[in-house]
């Protein structure tokens, strides 16, 4: 059982700069057993953050989730997140109990809007406010939110406790804004696709540094995720041998030499860039 580092929310609340992602979880029968045994893995090792959404396996990845945290919610934190097609004032509410009934609790440490659709902000805000004083969500963010929305965000109101956004070596878009504005506000950014869905794992250079560390790529993309103070990564894996070596990750120091290693393979942004989305 490992004590993983953790990072401040804006209300003072630590959490987890390492927790398990489930996107993928919860769609086929077959795979269930082996997604509930991962997540306990996880647990037993020491990890409490999980993150969710009610798009995932259109509720099943909540389900395998609540399966595999049932009897120890407390030890756990909870992130789910709302479609926006569901976020509006009274579709959110119904949306949020719907999550909490398949993930077996009375409340989340997290709901986010999984990314901007076309129901006006004020709306999806008074909803996330409303599920905060029903204690049926302790907090919200948002996910998929570049700097302007944020900005607009702000106009309405100052409570968002995180972004949920794509960052790994191949994606350092954000770098340029968006990281240094969350930092400024000491919001954290959870960094989704951290490994970019496996597809980073065969880059030379990741190998190369991987092998000075004795450590496998997987370990070296993420200690490079959360090398930053305030940033968050949400791998995912089916397999519990997997969750052992995702989160040696946290043991792994990188030094200046692999940092600029890096940058000369990954160039980091020169200019504003798009944020992108998977
Ligand atoms: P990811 O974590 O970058 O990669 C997951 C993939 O990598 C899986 O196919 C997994 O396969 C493989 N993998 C994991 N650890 C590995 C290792 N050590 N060695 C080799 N392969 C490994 O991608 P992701 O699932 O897209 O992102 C992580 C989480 O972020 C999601 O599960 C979800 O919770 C969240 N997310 C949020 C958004 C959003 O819009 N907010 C979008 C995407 C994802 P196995 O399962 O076979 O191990």
């Amino acid at each position: 059982m490992r004590d993983i580092p953790t990072t401040a929310l804006p209300d003072g609340t630590s959490i987890p700069i390492f927790g398990l992602g489930t996107w993928k979880m919860g769609e086929r029968n077959a795979d269930i057993a082996g997604e509930v045994a991962t997540l306990r893995a996880g647990l037993d090792q020491g990890v409490t953050l999980f993150d969710t959404a009610e798009m995932y396996g259109s509720g099943g990845a909540e389900q395998v989730l609540g399966e595999a945290i049932a009897g120890r919610r407390d030890a756990t934190f909870l992130v789910s997140k709302v479609l926006p097609s569901n976020a509006g004032r009274v579709r959110a509410i119904a949306a949020c109990e719907a999550s909490l009934k398949r993930l077996g609790t009375d409340r989340l440490d997290l709901y986010l809007l999984h990314w901007r659709g076309s129901v006006p902000l004020t709306e999806t805000v008074r909803a996330f406010e409303d599920l905060v004083r029903a204690g049926k969500i302790l907090r919200w963010g948002v996910s998929n939110f570049d700097p302007s929305d944020l900005a607009e965000l702000d106009a309405i109101s100052r409570n968002c406790a995180a972004n949920q956004v794509l960052y790994n070596l191949t994606r350092r878009g954000i770098e340029f804004d968006l990281l240094p504005q969350a930092q400024r506000r000491a919001m954290p950014v959870m960094a989704y696709s951290p490994i970019e869905q496996g597809a980073l794992l065969n880059d030379a250079t990741l190998a190369d540094i991987a092998d000075g560390h004795g450590a496998t790529p997987a370990q070296i993309a993420l200690a490079w995720v959360m090398r930053r103070p305030g940033v968050i990564a949400i791998p995912k894996t089916g397999r519990a041998e997997r969750v052992s070596e995702n989160l040696g990750a946290l043991d792994i120091e990188l030094t200046e030499a692999d940092l600029a290693k890096l940058d000369r393979a990954f160039p980091p942004p020169r200019r504003k860039q798009t944020l992108e989305m998977i």
